[in-house]
């Protein structure tokens, strides 16, 4: 049993087989990879789009070479095209278009998501793009320097959206943002969402919300677009950033289960209902670990783990993947937010009776300046009083996604908020304070329950 192939090369893809090598150095993984770029950071496309990352090959986690020397054999720019669970082969074609069957004992599909196209009039129009792949993001780059553009119309403000509304206005083009929700960032709540867009506002981006986009229409360079409660805007220039859907018909096509807006279902092993076939990352539905229960959560931090794990059972490990919190941070301009666990709507959805607390502190000490404020609210429950939840909103310097992090912590160990005061943080007075930001929030919530 040595003979594992993975489909993709992206986030999934690439942690299987890396952690196939780590255990096994006998085995080669075979990693059949559609385009030409594995493991690339598709994360810092915006980067690359607002030129803070200057050269798109150090989008690159590992460049082709270091993935052969770690003892991949890579199949670049091979599609695969149809899998054979009897025979166990799966067919791949290349770039000439020849057809070449590829021998497996275990298969890992880890063929992500693309890009949701909503059903807009006109969406086709050159001048309309998604931002998924490395070639997306080389034709936004081509536009933007070939067409000067002035103006776009960014539709959705997610944070890919969010990210990209800063990019372009970097690029000096005027943002416009267009969401069907009541606020910005529908991930988290819309108090905080207000605070967002009230920055965007700052940085000369117009956002529009409570609007969904019908149609585009192009009159000469122009692309006019027209959606709900009369909105029409004339723009060089259209981003569509609305979500992704998994990417599942070849898998489909050998009956793997499908669930949640058609991701694989898979167990906590990572296994698929087909014997000896693995799903892993964007394509599969997701164990929430507070839910206890299946989502599907588009994100590359869960896409390395839930890859990793595919990659250990595939070998004859045992290993679990031990569930997503949600957990996320966005920096937009010089603000960073940041979510984990539930929010009190999600929690009290799921049964719990939750209480949150908002609360405002310095990020550190204010006799060592600039000291600058920060935003938590944090939810438990009334009745186990365990932390179910937090989001932080605060400037690139208060380390909001590092503190987001302590919160994932407590939360995935099930700490109550009298626990979350005994952890042990550190404390110098440019930095933080003797009780951090997080634990005074969570002092001052453990005072209300
Ligand atoms: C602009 C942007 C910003 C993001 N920012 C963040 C972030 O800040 N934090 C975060 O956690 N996540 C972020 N994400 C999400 C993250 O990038 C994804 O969750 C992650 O890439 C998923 O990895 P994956 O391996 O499951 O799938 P994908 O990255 O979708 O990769 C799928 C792979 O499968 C290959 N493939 C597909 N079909 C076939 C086939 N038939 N044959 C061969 N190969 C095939 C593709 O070529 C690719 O290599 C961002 C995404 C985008 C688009």
């Amino acid at each position: 049993m040595s003979n594992i192939v993975i489909i993709g090369g992206s986030d999934a893809g690439i942690s299987a087989a890396l952690r196939i090598r780590e255990l096994n150095p006998e085995i080669i993984p075979t990693m059949i990879v559609a385009d030409s770029f594995p493991n690339f950071s598709i994360c810092g496309l915006p980067y690359y789009i607002s030129k803070e990352v200057t050269c798109w090959e150090n989008l690159a986690h590992r460049t082709r070479q270091d993935i052969e020397n770690a003892g991949i054999n890579l199949l670049l720019e091979h599609t695969a095209q149809s899998i054979h669970p009897e025979r166990k082969q799966v067919n791949v074609v290349d770039k000439s278009g020849a057809i070449k069957a590829v021998d497996y004992d275990k298969l890992i599909v880890g063929t992500g998501a693309i890009s949701l196209k909503p059903k807009i009039i006109g969406i086709d129009f050159p001048g309309v793009f998604f931002l998924r792949w490395m070639p997306d993001c080389f034709k936004v780059d081509e536009f933007l320097n070939k067409q000067s553009p002035k103006t776009a119309v960014i539709i959705g403000a997610g944070y890919i959206g969010m990210e990209m509304a800063e990019s372009l206005t970097k690029r000096g083009l005027k943002v416009n943002v267009v969401e069907s929700a009541d606020s910005v960032m529908p991930s988290v709540d819309v108090d905080f969402g207000i605070k967002i867009r009230e920055m965007l506002t700052q940085n000369g981006i117009t956002v529009n919300n409570n609007i969904a986009i019908e149609s585009i229409d192009k009159i000469g360079d122009q692309l006019i677009v027209k959606g709900t409660n009369n909105y029409e805007m004339a723009t060089d220039m259209v981003l569509v950033a609305v979500g992704s859907v998994p990417n599942t018909t070849l898998g489909q096509s050998i009956g793997i289960d499908t669930g949640i807006k058609g991701a694989f279902k898979v167990n906590i092993k990572m296994e698929t209902n087909i014997p000896d076939v693995y799903a892993a990352g964007d394509c599969v539905e997701t164990w929430h670990r507070i839910l206890k229960s299946y989502t599907y959560l588009p994100l590359g931090t869960i896409a390395h783990k839930q890859g990793r794990v595919a990659g250990e059972n595939a070998i004859g490990g045992n290993k679990e993947f031990a569930g997503t919190l949600g957990t996320q941070s966005v920096k937009i301009f010089d603000k960073v937010v940041a979510r984990t666990g539930l929010n009190e709507n999600e929690a009290n959805k799921a049964g719990f009776q939750p209480v949150s607390v908002d609360f405002e502190t310095w990020d550190h000490k204010v006799y060592f300046p600039p000291a600058e404020k920060i935003y938590i609210r944090v939810t438990a429950d009334q009745k186990s009083k365990k932390i179910l939840g937090a989001q932080i909103l605060g400037t690139y310097k208060t380390e909001v996604s590092k503190r987001i992090d302590i919160f994932a912590a407590a939360i995935f160990h099930e700490l109550t908020v009298k626990e979350f005061s005994d952890y042990d943080l550190s404390y110098t007075p440019p930095l933080s304070s003797p009780w951090d930001p997080v634990q005074m929030a969570v002092q001052s919530l453990e005072r209300k329950l």
